[in-house]
């Protein structure tokens, strides 16, 4: 599904989000592994605020597993009250490894009502993220088993209801949807070269003529190997490329068509795992400058 955003409706998912995350305990954050800055909602550290955030970083199974590491030390690093984990949302041991780190997130909480004599519960959830990162494969995994909607609580919104999952969880039936970034020209092609924005923002082949510049420098040799091209061809440019690539998949001078396939060979990942995002440098630390 495509969401087209208005600043009505962008207005109104920030404010449901955080009427929801007053009702958590801890917030998961959904992002795109291959993308896991551009698929962030540029909010969402104002929505989450100080709660609890476990960043999962989900379609790990589709991204460059270095740069997944990189990504999850960044994460763990970045703000106090956050983990991250990188997942396969059709991975059972991955959902079962999530469930566990929530559990361990929570221990000191759920330890301190015990100690004031309150009654132990379930550990509340919800689900944050842009479109297509995976939500609600996400949820249907997590509840898999012991499926079951509980009553409505008082201060639930009437279309909200708890999935209990086993005796350890409670999860809002119906993610946050929150709207991806556009200010960034170079985000939206990235969302478009992913598959996160379905519709056509952008001119196909400037997401091929991008695609075509990222992999032949970050990836050396995978254009060459999945279109079985006798040369690097690193002298040419990329037009030039783009145009000796729709002539070899004998499309004539379709470049539409060949950027068209090029885009959707790498969102299926025929040429192989990726990251496009690179973890960003930490500022150096300002200096006092003792020398003037
Ligand atoms: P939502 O819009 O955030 O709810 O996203 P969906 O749950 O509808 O998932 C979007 C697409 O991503 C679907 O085609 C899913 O099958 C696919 N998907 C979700 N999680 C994963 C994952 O971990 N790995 C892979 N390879 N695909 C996934």
């Amino acid at each position: 599904m495509h969401i087209q955003w208005f600043p009505g409706h962008m207005a109104k998912a920030k404010r449901q989000a955080i009427e929801n995350r007053n009702m958590v305990d801890i917030v998961l954050e959904l992002v795109d592994s291959r993308i896991p800055e551009s698929s962030r909602n540029p909010l969402m550290d104002e929505i989450v605020n100080n709660k609890p955030r476990l960043v999962i970083m989900n379609k790990a199974d589709l991204a460059d597993r270095s740069r997944t590491e990189e990504w999850l030390t960044h994460f763990n690093q970045s703000e106090k009250n956050q983990q991250a984990i990188a997942i396969d949302a059709f991975s059972h041991s991955d959902i079962t490894r999530t469930k566990k780190i929530i559990k361990e997130m929570m221990a000191e909480k759920m330890a301190i009502r015990k100690q004031k004599g309150m009654k132990p519960r379930a550990i509340r959830l919800m689900v944050l993220g842009i479109p297509n990162v995976g939500k609600s494969t996400f949820i249907n995994q997590m509840i898999k088993k012991n499926r079951a909607k509980t009553a409505n609580k008082p201060g639930v919104t009437q279309q909200q209801q708890w999935l209990k999952i086993e005796n350890d969880f409670e999860l809002l039936d119906t993610p946050g949807i929150l709207w991806h970034k556009f200010e960034d020209q170079k985000v939206g092609v990235k969302l478009a070269l992913t598959g996160a924005i379905k519709d056509a923002l952008f001119h196909k082949d400037d997401i091929a003529l991008y695609a075509l510049d990222f992999f032949i420098h970050t990836y050396p040799g995978r254009i060459k190997e999945a279109y079985h091209l006798s040369e690097d061809m690193t002298d040419k440019t990329y037009p030039e490329l783009l145009m000796e690539l729709t002539t070899h998949l004998n499309f004539g001078d379709d470049f539409d068509r060949a950027s068209e396939k090029l885009i959707f060979d790498i969102r299926d990942g025929k040429l192989g795992a990726y990251t496009l995002d690179e973890v960003p440098v930490e500022p150096e630390e300002t200096k006092v400058s003792g020398n003037e």
